[in-house]
């Protein structure tokens, strides 16, 4: 086992950067690489091969948005399921298509394939572009289906700030009420991507750090980018276990 990888607990698939979304707030910036997406046997395979050595906790899919593809993220969410990963978790913004049934159909498959933890992103930057009423639907399908909901909004400078987004986003979350799905704690905006470019002036004082940046030392996560792109390999050229046991991290960094 590699030892920088001895921690290793969490695989995460940006399935692709494709989004119906064109959120303010995000990191990503425009989603210039429309279209690309991860090869599904690729990513489930590397699920089981990585889970057969190391002790994984977590596997999860995002994006962009995930369920644009959402074959890819149910052949991946199967493999966690098969080797017996306890969470299974996918973010998704609920917008990936406009047809009731096709919403449900996805929505069943995500049951069938054992996702556990399910994270809706929903909040004042989200609903900017993205119908409420969709995403009501897809939650509601999902729930219906018997898969965990937890509600995943971005809040600007603080959770108790009154910035008019953290308003907003209140706002929205409550009329959530009735569908009884519950809230997480969200996330902080960070400067990075869209959110420099339209919210700077929310970083003047308080610059909230990348929650998601890993110690090149102590990997915990591995995030493979829709390319293939991981831990400065690429699947679709190299076996992942090849460019598990080759990582080395930069000693310069
Ligand atoms: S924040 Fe999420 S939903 Fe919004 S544009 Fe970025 S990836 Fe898409």
């Amino acid at each position: 086992m590699n030892q920088y990888l001895k921690n290793l607990n969490k695989i995460e698939f940006a399935v692709t950067y494709a989004c119906t979304g064109r959120c303010k707030h995000c990191s990503e910036g425009e989603h210039a690489c429309y279209g690309e997406h991860i090869d599904p046997l690729k990513a489930a395979d590397a699920v089981r091969k990585i889970s057969a050595e190391y002790n994984i906790k977590t596997v999860m899919v995002f994006g962009g948005e995930p369920l644009l593809y959402a074959d890819t993220a149910c052949e991946i969410m199967s493999a966690a399921f098969e080797m017996n990963i306890p969470k299974r978790q996918i973010i998704t913004n609920g917008c990936f298509s406009k047809d009731a049934h096709n919403i449900r159909k996805v929505a069943e498959n995500l049951s069938k394939c054992g996702v556990n933890d399910l994270l809706l992103s929903v909040d004042a930057f989200h609903q900017e572009t993205l119908p409420l009423e969709t995403v009501k639907l897809f939650a509601k399908e999902a729930k219906n289906c018997g898969i965990p909901i937890r509600l995943q909004p971005a809040w600007l400078v603080s959770r108790d700030d009154d910035n008019t987004y953290n308003l907003k986003t209140r706002e929205i979350l409550e009329s959530f009420a009735d569908m009884q799905i519950r809230e997480n704690d969200g996330n902080i905006v960070f400067p990075e991507g869209n959110a420099l470019k339209y919210l700077a002036e929310y970083f003047t004082e308080n610059r909230p750090e990348n929650p998601y940046t890993e110690d090149p030392f102590d990997i915990r996560c591995i995030s493979f980018s829709p390319n293939g792109d991981v831990l400065g390999g690429n699947v679709y050229r190299c076996d992942i276990m090849e460019i598990l046991r080759k990582y080395a991290p930069d000693k310069k960094a």
